[in-house]
Parts: C-alpha cells; sequence; structure tokens
C-alpha cells in the first residue's frame, strides 16, 4: 500500500510539473508572440433577425504557435492577462480589426465591428487615449466600433467604471456586456452605467430548447433589454430552431455556427455574399 501511495504522489507531483512547465513556456512564447508574428486576428458574422442581414463581425484573437500549432483563447487570453500581455495583444487586435473594418468599408462593406476589451487593459490608465488615437490612425469611424466588456468589470470596479465608460463612449464608441447572465451581479449597475447591448450568454441559447429554466432566463433577457432600451444579441446560435425560439420572443440579432465560425478576414470576405442570403 504505501508503495501504492509513494507512486499516486508522484505521479500528481509529474503531472502538476508538466502543468507549470507547460505554463512558463507558454508565457515566455506569449511574450514574443507578438512580434513574431504569430497572432491573428479572425472575424465571425452577427446578423439580424428580421432581415437575415449580416450587420457586423466580432474580432477573435488566434495564436498559431510555430511547435504547438493553435492555442485556444481560453488558454492563453486568462495567462496574458495574468503576466499584464493583454494590454499590448489587446491594443494590437484593436488596431488590427480597425485596419480590417476600414479596409472592408473602402471596398463596399461597411460592417459594424465589436472588440472583446479585458479587464486588465481596463484599468490602464490610459486606455481612452490609447482607443483614441487607434481611431484616429486607422480612419475606422467610431459609431462602427463596439467594446465588448464583461460582467466582471461592472461588478467589481463599479464607481470608477462609470467615469471611464463615459469618457469611451464619449469618442462615439457603443459598449455591450458580454456572456451576459453568468457574472454574479445585481442588476443594479445597468440602470447607472452607458451600456447599448446586451450579449446573452450561448450557454443559455444552448439548453434554450430542452431546458424550460434556460428558455425563461433568455425570454427574460430579451424583456429587460427592450425594457432599458438595449439591443440584444444572442450568441452561440447553432441550430435553427434555437433562431425560431428567439425569433419568436423578439430576439433582434444572433451570432454563432448557424451564421458563420470565425475565419481570416480573406475568407470572411468571400463568404459574404453567401452569408447575406439566409
Ligand atoms: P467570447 O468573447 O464570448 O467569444 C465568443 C466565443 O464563442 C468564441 O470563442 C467563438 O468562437 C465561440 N462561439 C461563437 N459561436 C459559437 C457557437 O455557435 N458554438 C460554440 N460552441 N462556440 C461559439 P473563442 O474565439 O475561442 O474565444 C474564447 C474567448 O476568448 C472569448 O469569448 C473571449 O472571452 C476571449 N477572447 C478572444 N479574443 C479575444 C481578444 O482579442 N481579447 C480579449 N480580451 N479576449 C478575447
Ligand atoms: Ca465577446
Ligand atoms: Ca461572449
Ligand atoms: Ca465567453
Amino acid at each position: 500500500a504505501k508503495r501504492l501511495n509513494r507512486d499516486t504522489i508522484s505521479f500528481f507531483k509529474s503531472d502538476m510539473t508538466r502543468k507549470m512547465m507547460r505554463r512558463l513556456e507558454l508565457e515566455g512564447d506569449l511574450r514574443r508572440a507578438i512580434e513574431s508574428d504569430e497572432l491573428a486576428v479572425h472575424y465571425q458574422p452577427k446578423a439580424e433577425i428580421a432581415t437575415g442581414e449580416i450587420y457586423g463581425m466580432e474580432a477573435l484573437v488566434r495564436w498559431f504557435h510555430p511547435t504547438r500549432g493553435l492555442v485556444p483563447p481560453d488558454e492563453f487570453i486568462p495567462l496574458a492577462e495574468e503576466i499584464g500581455m493583454i494590454v499590448p495583444i489587446g491594443e494590437w487586435v484593436l488596431r488590427t480589426a480597425c485596419r480590417d473594418a476600414v479596409e472592408l468599408r473602402r471596398r463596399g462593406m461597411p460592417l459594424h465591428l465589436s472588440v472583446n476589451l479585458s479587464m486588465r487593459q481596463f484599468r490602464e490608465v490610459d486606455l481612452v487615449e490609447r482607443i483614441a488615437s487607434i481611431i484616429k490612425e486607422t480612419g475606422l469611424q467610431p459609431a462602427a466600433l463596439e467594446l465588448e466588456l464583461t460582467e466582471s468589470i461592472l461588478m467589481t470596479e463599479a464607481a470608477s467604471a462609470i467615469a471611464a465608460l463615459n469618457e469611451i463612449k464619449g469618442l462615439g464608441v457603443s459598449l455591450s456586456i458580454d456572456d451576459f447572465g453568468t457574472g454574479y451581479s445585481s442588476l443594479s449597475y445597468l440602470t447607472k452605467l452607458p451600456i447599448d447591448i446586451l450579449k446573452i450568454d450561448r450557454s443559455f441559447i444552448q439548453h434554450c430548447g430542452h431546458d424550460g429554466n434556460s428558455a425563461t432566463v433568455v425570454s427574460a433577457i430579451i424583456n429587460l433589454a427592450a425594457q432599458l432600451g438595449h439591443i440584444v444579441v444572442a450568441e452561440g446560435v447553432e441550430t435553427v430552431a434555437q433562431l425560431a425560439f428567439l425569433r419568436e420572443r423578439n430576439c433582434s440579432r444572433i451570432q454563432g455556427y448557424l451564421i458563420g465560425k470565425p475565419v481570416p478576414i480573406e475568407t470572411f470576405v468571400a463568404q459574404l455574399e453567401r452569408w447575406r442570403k439566409i
């Protein structure tokens, strides 16, 4: 029994060591990822339910590691946030996405662009100046830009957040709450903050067909958004049944694999015409 124990312990130890080694390695690699040209921005379409039109796209960062291949954002974004690399990465994503959106507009496809903003970026004192200078430098129309925030930003820093959010709004940019419904928020911040859009988290959408509680939550969020004068976007729509459910409840916009997965900008352009016919 003793022997078994020792083996078990050393197994866990080596498993932990492996994880720590991977993390350390990834951390070093991530610090070089921008200069090494390993990051890319992919775009996922957003559609208006009533017209079927693709009105916009969300920018999603991708990391192509030279030996590990594609590292999922759910693995490297939290790491980038921890080590502060999300600040230059987020800025690089914003600049790249604004350039691509301007280029699309030039080619006759004036789409709305949304970009994720991490909590860590939000704490930078010069965030608003940086956003303003990227808008100026790329020539994007501010009204075409939306920044997606998570509820955690609104929760933990509610007092100081209001001023910063108002400043960003002052640039002419719109603001959305991402993954709405998954935070631990009291809903009171919704009445205090200059938010334009609520994005219903994909977990509710994916269960709304077979789980009464999820369906109730989705309906409630749609109604809440309408009452507050916010636009609502359903995330992670994968099936025609989910689309029908959302249409019936007057949800205005959707995003999800049913419309399209995130793809490089060239692929996005090539697929725009096909998407427009949905
Ligand atoms: P998110 O902002 O909630 O983005 C939506 C995620 O859901 C994306 O995953 C997208 O590919 C995925 N998705 C969209 N539609 C569907 C669907 O119908 N079914 C399923 N199963 N998934 C769908 P992705 O690209 O892996 O990104 C994961 C998360 O990483 C993002 O979640 C966001 O929190 C973060 N992230 C990605 N890019 C950036 C970035 O540039 N900056 C920051 N701060 N975070 C980012
Ligand atoms: Ca998002
Ligand atoms: Ca989301
Ligand atoms: Ca998410």
